[in-house]
């Protein structure tokens, strides 16, 4: 029971890496938000997941890329339980588009969500956090979920990468400020993992075959191969780790070849 009495709130929770994030942190002793946009039956079954590890969970529904959404996610996380001790911002997207056809919706759509959705699901949690660090002592954990595309090109995904390299400096910068309050911020770097936003690529075998050819560890990752780190970071264990990424690749990002 790594995070045991802990409230965290994971952001794109009701499927994929939020989903396992959401379910491993009950298992370690969290109170668990779980935040939607459109999926409420998959953020339901999350719920009774978070609910059957003998913890409390909320279900929100909030689209991150409004940030008057994100700001009452987090508020009424800290409504209902007290306070938030760790922030999960996981929520993303992405879409194959040719650089030369990617249009201000697009830019705008992965944008909003991946990046300044993050960023004021952080800031707004960081707010909470500040303040509980100077009645208590107590600062707090934010973990972005970023990618191996913060550090590596990904071809036909410019804008996507465009988010997570946001995110590797935003983690920094954020990691540089808080810190004086006790609020680590760290990114979490995932490589290719089975979850619904890689269905193209799982559906294509000769991806595949090229994808495990620059994976040393030669698979492709599961989701319960992201959680443990994750829960690492949101933990005590961590508590002068910040500012930093930490990459779940099989070893891809130092083998790529474009
Ligand atoms: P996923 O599609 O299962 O998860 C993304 C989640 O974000 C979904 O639950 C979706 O409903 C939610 N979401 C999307 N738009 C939203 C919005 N506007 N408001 C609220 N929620 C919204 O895929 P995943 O792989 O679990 O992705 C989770 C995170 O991991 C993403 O940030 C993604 O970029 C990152 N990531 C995934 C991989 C991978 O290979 N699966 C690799 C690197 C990074």
């Amino acid at each position: 029971m790594r995070l045991k009495d802990q409230v965290a709130v994971v952001t794109g929770s009701s499927t994929g890496i939020g989903r396992a994030v959401a379910e491993r942190f009950a298992r370690e002793g969290a109170d668990v938000v779980i935040n939607y946009r459109k999926s409420a039956d998959e953020a339901a079954e999350c719920l009774k997941a978070v609910e059957a590890a003998g913890r409390r969970g909320l279900v929100v529904q909030a689209d991150m890329a409004d940030v008057s959404a994100v700001r009452r996610l987090v508020d009424q996380t800290v409504e209902e339980f007290g306070r938030i001790d760790i922030m999960v911002a996981n929520a993303g997207v992405e879409k194959e588009t040719p650089v030369l056809e990617i249009d201000e919706e697009h830019w705008d759509w992965i944008m909003d969500i991946n990046l300044k959705g993050a960023f004021f699901a952080a800031q707004t949690a960081a707010k909470h956090m500040a303040k509980r660090f100077d009645a208590e002592g107590v600062g707090g954990r934010i973990i972005f979920m970023s990618s191996v595309h913060e550090e590596i090109p990904f071809p036909l995904h410019a804008a996507y990468c465009a988010s997570k390299g946001g995110l590797k400096l935003l983690c920094r910068g954020l990691a540089v400020e808080l810190g004086h309050k006790q609020i680590t911020v760290n990114n979490v770097c995932p490589g290719a993992i089975k979850t619904p936003i890689n269905a193209p690529l799982l559906s294509n075998k000769e991806r595949i075959k090229d994808l495990l050819a620059q994976t040393p560890l030669g698979r492709i990752g599961e989701t319960d191969d992201v959680t443990g780190i994750v829960t690492f970071l949101a933990s005590e264990e961590a508590r002068f780790v910040t500012g930093s990424s930490y990459f779940v690749d099989g070893g891809l990002t130092w083998h790529y070849e474009e």
